[in-house]
């Protein structure tokens, strides 16, 4: 089953901004370098669609694409139906980017924890997380805002060709240890599921796609 063909939708800055739309919406984040630009250029078929929103000064928004949009016309600028939309992707800030300090770093943790914990139309979350490494306090912190909503977390274990065969089993045993660590109060654990991912190599492509789909109810 082919994916969609996503296209920009909006840019967000502040939540005040966030898009009037009825549709549900996946959101993509991730420590800045673990390859969320690229799974959403592969999973979306679109050779830079997510690279356009890594241009210096931009990295601090919220960039929503379209899926299921009619193209209306190549020439116009309001090519996208708004109601023929199915879904939105949304590509998150990336996190951990060492220059970003203060107020400018305040601003991105709380538009992007307001966002992931009040957007009503928010499905699911994606969250990237490089293979070879350990999850981040933010990645820690991303678990912990979206927890509460009940909503579901899937992990792309991304980068997963650099590893070997054994290595990539403990990664993501290790993973799902992490994730089912996680329980409400009633000692249920919460619907946070992982799977191995490499853009590169392709490995996963199927399954994260089928998953996005199920997620989103497509
Ligand atoms: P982002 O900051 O999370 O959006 O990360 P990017 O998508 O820009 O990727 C960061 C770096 O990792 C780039 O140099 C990519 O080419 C590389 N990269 C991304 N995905 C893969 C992958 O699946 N395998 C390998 N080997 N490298 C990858």
């Amino acid at each position: 089953s082919q994916l969609w063909q996503a296209r920009f939708f909006t840019t967000v800055n502040h939540l005040r901004d966030l898009p009037n739309t009825q549709v549900p919406e996946i959101a993509f984040a991730g420590r800045s370098n673990a390859g969320k630009s690229t799974a959403i250029n592969i999973l979306a078929n679109q050779k830079k669609l997510a690279f356009a929103s890594k241009t210096p000064g931009r990295t601090q928004h919220i960039n929503f694409f379209s899926i299921g949009g009619a193209h209306v016309g190549q020439h116009r600028k309001d090519a996208t139906k708004v109601d023929e939309i199915r879904a939105l992707l949304v590509d998150l800030p990336g996190y951990g980017y060492a220059e970003v300090s203060g107020s400018a770093k305040l601003h991105w943790q709380a538009l992007l924890g307001d966002y992931v914990q009040r957007r009503e139309q928010l499905a699911a979350l994606v969250l990237i997380v490089d293979s070879r490494r350990p999850f981040t306090d933010l990645d820690i912190q991303m678990l912990e805002w979206f927890a509460p909503t009940g909503k579901p977390i899937h992990c792309l274990l991304t980068k997963a060709d650099k590893l070997n065969r054994n290595e990539a089993t403990n990664a993501l045993r290790a993973a799902r240890t992490l994730l089912d660590s996680y329980v409400d109060e009633e000692g249920q654990s919460f619907p946070f599921t992982a799977q191995l991912f490499s853009s590169l190599k392709r490995t996963g492509l199927e399954e994260a796609n089928d998953k996005i789909l199920s997620l989103l109810g497509l």
